[in-house]
């Protein structure tokens, strides 16, 4: 068959800008726009939050009403529709489940107890809705646990068969520590049949493990870099699931993210009082220093500034650096990081702070716009990470030439290449082990070069000129697509 423009029904819990924790609600945002621009039609379905601005979004209602039955209560869902993304239908499942709370998930004090019901309504819900759209889809691309009911119960529920015949399932796989894992007593909520309470279904270690519904039941399985697809097959990386991967390794791929150049490009960057680009770099020297003012450092001229913008978490690699950093501070360089999270990463870094406050830069707080000035005003951007399933922060920081400092892992690995001298593909230095003498002997590689001035301008001009766009991820999901639906 040859090739015609698809349907597409992504369903995610978090879409950009509607509603996002993290990295899920870029892919889900973005790539359906860069799908849409190759041609094909796009439905995206999330739930209706309370945090989302019903205005500013231009929300409106349908008119539509969705009814299911969830263990034996039926639900209303009122269908909201938006038409913000540009050329994307974006539906919106309005339930109290939803616009009653405050968080996506849960509050400080954890995950909402109802979260197994909440999603088994949203999968029902979104499975009813996809069956009255005006154009059924050729494929629903369903986002991580909160969604992976969805290909369990299209294939396993008598009923649907006939609606659902030709239409194909992908479920990606955004970090595997997610999994939705609920007490079996609340596996009535899922809607299936008992039969899919299985090892090769939803059990996991006598519970109910969402993921596995997505994992064992779509048709194309992906997650968000190769590395990371074929990590997540190994018990270190597996969060025992591995075993589960294993059985369906032959329908799975990685493909890497993209990032968004009308927000992330230092040619066009609104949060920057300058502008840069490859051939021009001077007004990148100056960001440094106000960036230097901001932090409250003391610029002294030929000092590499090394910055972090990051959840601080342990997966990030913060302990690596914490222990790194008297030796940095010793070997010349300068430190700045951004990011919120544990919090006795808050208190770690804040003695750093205290003991050198000249030379390190600390902003404990969630800031959009710091955080372009951060990338900006970099000289090498660490990412130590334990692991990283994509990782947006090398990318954005390869675009802005702040050069990477990374750990050998995941998207860091697929996106990042060892510096080798006179080599055209190198955009920054790699290390392997998880741990802070090897952080710092990356480190010590990249000064060098940073020392050698026209070597490092030539590498931030390879950094620069790598394609990460959404452009590009998007024509390997449509060879996925077509793939599965057996075009040529
Ligand atoms: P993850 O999704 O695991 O947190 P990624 O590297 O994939 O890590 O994405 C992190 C994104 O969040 C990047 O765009 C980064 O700039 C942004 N970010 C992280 N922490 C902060 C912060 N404190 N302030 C502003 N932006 C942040």
């Amino acid at each position: 068959m040859s090739r015609r423009p698809l349907h597409i029904v992504t369903v995610s819990s978090e879409v950009h800008p509607f509603a996002k924790t993290g990295g899920l609600a870029d892919v889900a945002g973005a790539l359906p726009q860069a799908l849409a621009r190759l041609g094909h039609q796009n439905t995206v379905i999330l739930p209706a939050y309370r945090i989302i601005d019903r205005r500013k979004y231009n929300m409106t209602e349908t008119g539509q009403t969705i009814t299911c039955t969830v263990e034996h209560s039926r639900h209303s869902v009122k269908i909201l529709k938006s038409d913000h993304l540009p050329g994307i239908t974006t539906l919106l499942l309005d339930h109290p489940a939803f616009s009653d709370r405050p968080e996506l998930y849960g509050t400080a004090t954890g995950d909402y107890p109802d979260n197994a019901f909440r999603f088994a309504l949203f999968c029902r819900a979104a499975i009813e809705l996809i069956e009255t759209l005006e154009q059924p889809p050729d494929v629903v691309h369903c986002h991580d646990w909160q969604t992976g009911l969805i290909p369990a119960l299209i294939r396993c529920s008598p009923g649907r068969k006939t609606f659902w015949a030709k239409i194909k399932t992908v479920f990606t796989i955004h970090n595997l520590a997610y999994q939705g894992v609920f007490p079996k007593e609340q596996y009535a909520l899922t809607g299936l049949p008992e039969k899919c309470f299985a090892l090769d279904g939803l059990e996991f270690y006598g519970q109910v493990n969402y993921l596995k519904g997505g994992i064992f039941f779509a048709d194309r399985l992906t997650t968000v870099s190769p590395t990371y697809a074929r990590e997540i097959l190994t018990p270190e990386q597996g969060f025992q699931l591995d075993g589960a991967l294993k059985a369906r390794e032959n329908i799975l791929t990685g493909i890497i993210n993209g990032i968004d150049y009308s927000e992330w490009d230092p040619v066009s960057d609104k949060y920057l009082t300058l502008n840069y680009d490859q051939a021009r770099t001077a007004n990148k020297n100056t960001l440094k220093r106000i960036l230097y003012k901001k932090l409250g450092l003391v610029h002294s001229g030929n000092r590499p500034l090394l910055a972090m913008v990051t959840r601080l978490a342990g997966q990030k690699g913060c302990d690596l650096v914490l222990e790194a950093v008297d030796e940095l501070v010793e070997l010349g360089c300068d430190l700045a990081v951004l990011g919120t999270g544990e919090q006795r990463y808050h208190d770690a870094f804040g003695q750093k702070k205290r003991l050198y406050p000249q030379n390190f830069g600390l902003c404990l707080s969630f800031d959009p716009a710091l955080s372009h000035l951060m990338y900006a005003g970099s000289d090498i951007f660490l990412m130590p990470s334990l692991y990283e399933p994509c990782g947006l922060g090398q990318m954005i920081a390869l675009r802005y030439g702040s050069i990477p400092v990374a750990r050998k892992t995941g998207g860091l690995a697929d996106t990042i290449v060892d510096y080798q001298p006179s080599s055209v593909d190198s955009n920054g230095f790699l290390f392997d082990g998880f741990n802070s003498p090897e952080l710092v002997s990356a480190v010590k590689r990249a000064l060098q070069v940073y020392r050698k001035k026209e070597e490092w301008s030539l590498l931030a001009r390879q950094a620069m000129s790598g394609d990460f766009s959404w452009d590009r991820s998007a024509m390997k999901y449509q060879d996925l697509y077509y793939s599965l639906l057996s075009y040529k």
